[in-house]
């Protein structure tokens, strides 16, 4: 039996990620601030939600101590764990950054996905099959001026993923992938910025006036068909949008 754990599935890419899982009846753990009323009312018996903020790291790892995760896990064969939550804030120039949103960045972009991450792999030595996905960005490849915080986070994943595929744990795979340029609430944050904080801004809104987002079931069905493909893992740190279904 496939079962997957998801972080961010109350909206943007993480709720299409979690209709696109549930429609192929896989089982899903799923955390965030908030619920996804409309996900549980469809799928009832296959969505487990736990609200939780991925801020606060000692709420994580606390949740982490209690036996929910390994419990979920336990009947599974094969396993997923998509660490999709993730912010932008802050964004502007560095000196100018509230020091609590850098700390809240780091928490929830890099340390929620690392503990999560170590929790799964160790509660899954027993299935053949277990694959884990970051979602990353473009921002970790290339530099954009009033994003280094964002950048230096989504960098940091990808590393952790080349690490971890460099140890070659049994039954594990991992990839680090980066979504495209999907039409979420984080999208209207970019475009919500100024000129001043984030130069590239009025570059995403051409994109948004010119319909060159990416709806986000798109992104969650290309995402969930190569994460559960036979090539999954085979590229660790790519773009979504460039790799085979
Ligand atoms: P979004 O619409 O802003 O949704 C973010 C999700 O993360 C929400 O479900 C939110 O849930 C969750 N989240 C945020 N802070 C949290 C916290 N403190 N604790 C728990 N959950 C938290 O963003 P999105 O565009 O779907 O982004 C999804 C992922 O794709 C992110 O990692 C983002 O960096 C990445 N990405 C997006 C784009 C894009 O173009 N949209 C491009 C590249 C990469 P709650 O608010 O309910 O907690």
């Amino acid at each position: 039996m496939i079962k997957a754990i998801l972080t961010g599935h109350s909206r943007g890419l993480g709720a299409a990620v979690a209709e696109a899982l549930l429609a192929r009846g896989i089982p899903l753990l799923a955390l965030a601030r908030s619920d996804n009323p409309a996900l549980f009312a469809a799928h009832p018996d296959l969505v487990h939600e736990t609200q939780i903020d991925l801020s606060d790291n000692a709420a994580l790892e606390a949740w982490l101590q209690t036996p929910a995760l390994r419990d979920f896990l336990a009947d599974a064969d094969s396993t997923l764990l998509i660490n999709n939550a993730g912010l932008l804030q802050p964004v502007g120039r560095v000196g100018e950054a509230d020091a609590n949103a850098i700390i809240r960045a780091v928490a929830v972009n890099v340390t929620a996905p690392l503990l999560l991450t170590n929790a799964f792999v160790a509660a899954t030595r027993h299935c053949a099959d277990r694959r884990v996905v970051h979602i990353s960005s473009g921002a970790a490849r290339s530099p954009y001026a009033g994003w280094s915080v964002y950048c230096a986070t989504k960098a940091a994943l990808d590393h952790q993923a080349r690490s971890m595929a460099a140890e070659h744990l049994p039954g594990l795979r991992v990839a680090s992938l980066a979504p495209g340029v999907v039409d979420t609430g984080m999208q209207a944050e970019i475009r919500a910025s100024s000129v001043e904080q984030f130069p590239q801004k009025e570059r995403f809104e051409a994109l948004k006036s010119s319909g060159q987002l990416t709806a986000p079931e798109q992104a969650a069905q290309r995402l969930v068909n190569y994460l559960l493909g036979p090539n999954f893992g085979d590229v660790v740190d790519g773009d979504l949008r460039h790799l085979p279904d």
